[in-house]
């Protein structure tokens, strides 16, 4: 398919940390690999929280990245389901928001560091690339200011 229709496909190279929730099972009796792999919120903690946590965010310079943890299943190879998590820097969800990409789903919070790494960056990344008036993801309303209209 060509001009404006025309699809494209990003595959992340790198991975950031596990999903602390992770829990694998069933090891493969050959080589340890799991077959299996699911989130299993902490139930010990006295208030409990959705946030996704992982390990570390990898490298600082990452703009998008898998998580390092999977979910599903390998015990059947005809039904093999193993899904990654994708993430983006917000730089980069700014700038292809802006570039009028569609498919992009706005997360209702981002994902949290147990190493400590910032969530937050001084200065984001590409905003020299849309300025003004183009710069549509500084008008966009979150879900928590939508309620308040
Ligand atoms: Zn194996």
């Amino acid at each position: 398919m060509e001009g404006p229709e025309r699809l494209f496909w990003i595959r992340p190279k790198h991975t950031i940390g596990r999903d602390l929730r992770e829990k694998c099972y069933n090891p493969c009796i050959e080589c340890g690999v799991p077959l299996g792999c699911t989130a299993v919120p902490d139930r010990n903690v006295k208030i409990f929280t959705n946030r996704v946590v992982v390990d570390h965010f990898g490298q600082r310079k990452f703009d998008i990245a898998c998580v390092g943890s999977w979910y599903g299943t390998r015990e059947n190879p005809e039904l093999q389901d193993v899904p990654r998590d994708l993430v983006v820097s917000g730089g980069l969800f700014a700038f292809l928001y802006n570039a009028g990409v569609k498919g992009l789903v706005m997360p209702d919070e981002g994902v949290f560091s147990a190493r400590g790494d910032s969530p937050l960056e001084k200065k984001r990344r590409f905003a020299e690339l849309t300025s003004g008036k183009q710069d549509k993801i500084l008008r966009k309303k979150m879900w928590w200011q939508k309620e308040k209209e």
